[in-house]
């Protein structure tokens, strides 16, 4: 599996938007869950998406229940089974993706040996970076409307912009207007980040960078332009619960 078109593409065992609608049957028709509820299909997300990988429409409609903090601890869970934390990722290795004592300085840089121990290449550690900045702060038990048709207009995942989507988007490829004010945010964002298309190559050459001075000053750039970025908080469901912020604890 070398291309990274061949890593996120759909395997025998990609978990599927199917799989997902199954998973949430016990949730239909609730629009506000309990925490203890919130809870259980948190560690079911965890469960079902720790090893291969996922769809598309199945990672943007996580959006709708997983926090920043979910979406770590399902990273976290991956590179525990040694898979790439990118859940489009298939990539398993247990030689390069495994949990690694990293001294701070390294975790703190955010420098190549840092995150290629989490995630197959930089791209897709970037790619992880930039949905996670897109994900609402909000507990799920806090969330409100979670019962909406998935992918109608005011839904969390119908804000949520793969950077897979991005870069096809600019080739014309793709189904997204780029023509829309969050585009044009998330356009502004690609270019701080410096982020550009090579099909991949430079992603997968990536795993192999050992001392990577450069890549660290620029992913450290990218986290900086990426704690800018404001594009999902200001519209969509997330508002509602903004009143709740202070309710920290169930994560
Ligand atoms: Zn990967």
């Amino acid at each position: 599996m070398t291309s990274l078109l061949e890593r996120t593409s759909i395997g025998p065992n990609t978990y599927t938007f199917r799989s997902l609608e199954q998973l949430l049957k016990p949730y239909e028709g609730k629009s506000l869950l309990t925490p203890r509820e919130a809870n259980t299909l948190n560690f079911h997300i965890v469960e079902n998406l720790m090893v291969e990988n996922c769809d598309r429409d199945t990672l943007k409609i996580l959006a709708r229940y997983l926090s920043k903090k979910g979406l770590d601890d399902l990273v976290e869970e991956r590179v525990t089974n040694h898979y790439c934390g990118y859940p489009l990722c298939r990539f398993h290795d247990p030689k390069q993706i495994k949990e690694m004592q990293i001294n701070k300085l390294v975790a703190k840089l955010k420098m190549p040996r840092y995150y290629l121990s989490k995630f197959c290449c930089k791209r897709h550690y970037q790619a992880t970076e930039f949905y996670k900045k897109q994900l609402s702060a909000d507990v799920l038990f806090m969330r409100t409307n979670i019962n909406q048709p998935f992918f109608q207009s005011d839904t969390y995942e119908n804000s949520i912009v793969l950077l897979e989507e991005y870069f096809e988007a600019k080739k014309n490829k793709g189904s997204i207007n780029l023509n829309t004010p969050a585009m044009n945010e998330l356009m502004e964002l690609m270019e701080k980040m410096q982020i550009e298309d090579d099909e991949g190559d430079d992603g997968v050459k990536g795993a192999n960078e050992t001392n990577g001075t450069n890549g660290a000053h620029e992913v450290a750039d990218m986290d900086k332009s990426m704690s800018d970025i404001s594009i999902v908080e200001k519209e969509g469901p997330q508002e509602s619960s903004r009143n709740y912020a202070g309710s920290v604890g169930y994560q």
